[in-house]
């Protein structure tokens, strides 16, 4: 009997006892329909798990499968992805659906090339969906996975460095090859990594793998995975104008298709660069809008993954119904398309300013 049996053995007892109820978890990890397997990897990409599990159930609710998700527009898709963040994987969840209908007959294919071809599918969600919804044995590799393996095997490197990745990716091939259950097996790794093998002060006590730890027999555990080194982050300052007209409609615009809150919708907004501050009146007279007073409304700050951005909001209200304007269009408050949480704090910030200008009027 190989060493790495007795370990997937001893994980998957543990994960019996230890396992979260979480909403995905609705079947073993082998026999789970592979859209909910899609689906709830995308949005945990990134985002955390209590967040998920607030949104999941709905999404699920409205979009049951690849037929529905396929034939809904982006934008009611993007709606319900509101509060998760990183809109592009919206995109290509939904991008993905189409490619399954289209060229699967509605069907995830269970090959792991075919499957690694779908729009947003790469090497650790392809090994999700092989082996959690067709008990395949594919192994999956993310930040919880690297540092317990690491940390097993006694490796003081960066998760980063392409040799932690590559030992990370063989060594839980190995792992999973050697497990009777893989689908649950992957789960069970990465809910190791996530609850007992944390980044700081893991449960060792409590851990199946304790006595074949490296880092544990060694007193490492501190000292694996080596801190990464830190991108400079960038500063982004943005001078965002909402602008209501007679009616009460807020004119907004899309975002690019590409980069931040690629392809969601917006104020007129103009980035600062160093001590200037662009006059938020600029914005009007470029858009040819009768002149208004604006009203400074506070400021919405969001700390992002490369960025630190800081949306300064302005308020005005027109006296006159909104003209049309080519790119831009006039949203009732109750129809608003989808926004980033950042910009729907903004209108937020505005509509309190407006709302307490109008009192003192
Ligand atoms: Fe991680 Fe400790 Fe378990 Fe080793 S013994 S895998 S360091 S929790």
């Amino acid at each position: 009997m190989n060493s790495d049996s007795a370990r997937g053995r001893a994980l998957l007892a543990w994960f019996q006892a230890a396992a979260r109820d979480l909403p995905w978890r609705t079947r073993p990890a082998g026999q789970r329909d592979p859209y909910h397997v899609l689906v709830s990897e995308l949005m945990l990409q990134q985002t955390q798990v209590s967040r998920v599990v607030e949104r999941y159930h709905a999404f699920i609710t409205r979009f049951p499968d690849f037929l529905a998700l396929a034939r809904a527009d982006v934008s009611d898709v993007l709606a319900l992805w509101a509060g998760l963040g990183y809109y592009r994987r919206a995109r290509l969840l939904h991008a993905a659906a189409i490619a399954i209908v289209s060229h699967h007959a509605g069907r995830m294919p269970r090959d792991i090339n075919a499957i690694r071809e779908l729009p947003g599918v790469g090497r650790y969600t392809a090994g999700a969906i092989a082996s959690m919804a067709f008990a395949l044995p594919e192994p999956l590799v993310d930040g919880n996975v690297t540092r317990v393996i690491l940390r097993l095997e006694g490796r003081e490197l960066a998760s980063d460095e392409p040799a932690a990745q590559a030992l990370a990716w063989r060594r839980a091939a190995e792992l999973v090859a050697a497990s009777d259950h893989p689908g649950a097996f992957n789960e069970a790794l990465m809910e190791l990594g996530a609850t007992v093998c944390t980044p700081a002060n893991p449960r060792c006590s409590a851990c199946p793998w304790s006595h074949t730890c490296a880092a544990f027999g060694n007193q490492s555990q501190s000292n694996i995975p080596r801190p990464k080194k830190r991108a400079a982050r960038q500063a982004l300052r943005l001078e965002c104008v909402v602008l209501l007209d007679a009616l009460g409609r807020v004119l907004l615009e899309p975002r690019p298709a590409t980069g931040l809150w690629a392809g969601l919708w917006h104020m007129p907004s103009t980035e600062s660069h160093g001590r200037a501050r662009p006059d938020p009146a600029d914005l009007l007279n470029s858009l040819a809008l009768p002149s208004t007073p604006l009203a400074p409304a506070g400021s919405v700050k969001r700390t992002l993954t490369h960025r630190d951005v800081s949306l300064r909001v302005w308020a005005g209200r027109l006296s006159v119904r909104g003209p049309k304007l080519p790119g831009r269009a006039w949203f009732e408050p109750h129809a608003l398309p989808a926004m980033s949480s950042a910009h729907a704090k903004v209108l937020e910030r505005a509509h309190h300013a407006l709302g307490a200008l109008h009192k003192q009027s």
